[in-house]
């Protein structure tokens, strides 16, 4: 796993981070590490998201950030350091939630268009969508009379 350390804009290679060991639970690594584990703040959805945690004295972070199935940490020296953090990278991934939310909902609402309307919502009727279906129906015309 590669660790950075992230201080006002600037990256470095590394973090004063103690070893994940095998098999230790997250919870207990964080813990031993001196965040608190079950407080986070979260941007993203869980394929790519960054999760912060504070450590015990609020004066340092941790920044999670998962994407796909890979994890890196990012040891956030100070409070300043946090905001221009959330500020460059928190926006990006709390879209990617949106996305998958939206998606969600539009996938819900195709559902309940085929179950009471009786079609799929890509395509059109008489009813649903009365010019466009004219415009098809003039289209179908033109292209069997030539
Ligand atoms: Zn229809």
């Amino acid at each position: 796993m590669t660790n950075f350390t992230y201080t006002q804009g600037e990256w470095k290679e590394g973090a004063d981070l103690p070893e994940w060991l095998d098999n230790e639970d997250h919870s207990d690594w964080l813990s031993r590490a001196g965040f608190r584990a079950y407080t986070s703040t979260k941007f993203g959805n869980n394929s790519e998201e960054i999760k912060i945690y504070n450590n015990e004295n609020g004066n340092f972070h941790l920044a999670e950030v998962v994407i796909a199935d890979d994890v890196t940490h990012v040891l956030i020296s100070d409070f300043p350091s946090l905001m221009m953090f959330i500020r460059d990278f928190g926006s990006s991934f709390s879209l990617s939630e949106i996305q998958n939310e939206q998606e969600g909902i539009r996938q819900m609402i195709d559902k309940f268009f085929r179950l009471y309307h009786g079609h799929d919502s890509h395509n059109v009727c008489s009813k649903c969508d009365p010019h466009e279906w004219q415009r098809l129906q003039e289209m179908k015309k033109n292209r069997n009379s030539t």
